[in-house]
């Protein structure tokens, strides 16, 4: 079998900024991280894309050739090109895998595909997550334990303003003591999205094993696999109508 090919969007604007902790924490782009971690399994091979490449380094070959995509955005959702956004939206829609991390909640591509706000509760206060298995028979919770945690991650608390999930695989606990539907599948037409909750861009979540045990396994689930054919539009019947 061939290898599921991944390509890892990264916005790589923080990390750019000297000033900014993310740049010390991740001084080649979270995506790099993501990206080698995603090369070192078995059956995937990883490219990266970022925002400030021309088309986003998102361009119609490379779609094409993206079985699942992985999406990282925060401070500059609003410079994404809408054009590409419907190109990245119609390619979920034939069967690309997709798979937002962290802030990518209000990127413009997830928003678009569940048609809702995607508004949350959020704080920086360096505390403790810890994320529950909810639904142990997901592949994507293949080889977790009932739990796991973060020493210290940016706290996303319900409300999450989502559809809801057509399988929801994690639950975070948050220090504070908010709650968050952490980790969530849906399909849209052939494509499947899962929403993974970690990843702020000042903590090392992405160097975390388990982190990337979880996302390798969403690549794996996401990724495209037989559909039935979809035919929409005008259509003749099968049967004779008879005149009435
Ligand atoms: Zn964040």
């Amino acid at each position: 079998m061939s290898d599921i090919r991944v390509t890892v969007w990264g916005e790589f604007r923080h990390e750019k900024d000297s000033s900014h902790e993310s740049s010390r924490v991740y001084p080649d782009g979270m995506h790099t991280v993501i990206a080698k971690n995603l090369n070192a399994m078995p059956g995937i091979t990883a490219r990266t894309a970022t925002l400030d490449e021309p088309e986003h380094g998102l361009t119609d070959q490379v779609l094409a050739e993206t079985d699942v995509m992985t999406w990282w955005g925060h401070m500059a959702h609003g410079d994404v090109d809408d054009r590409i956004v419907e190109k990245v939206v119609k390619r979920v829609w034939e069967g690309m895998g997709i798979i937002f991390l962290h802030s990518a909640h209000f990127s413009k591509p997830f928003k678009r595909l569940m048609g809702t706000g995607c508004d949350l509760k959020w704080r920086e206060a360096d505390e403790k997550a810890r994320m529950w298995v909810v639904e142990p028979g997901h592949p994507i919770a293949a080889g977790l334990g009932n739990c796991f945690e973060l020493d210290k991650e940016e706290m996303y608390g319900e409300h999450f303003d989502i559809p809801k999930p057509d399988a929801l695989v994690f639950i975070t606990w948050f220090e504070g003591g908010e709650v968050f539907r952490s980790g969530c599948c849906w399909v849209r037409q052939k494509g499947r999205i899962f929403y993974f909750q970690p990843g702020h861009e000042t903590y090392p979540t992405y160097y975390d094993p388990t982190i990337m045990k979880v996302i390798g396994n969403a690549v794996r689930w996401t990724a495209p696999r037989p559909c039935a054919d979809v035919q929409y539009g005008n259509f003749q019947p099968l049967e004779e109508i008879k005149k009435k």
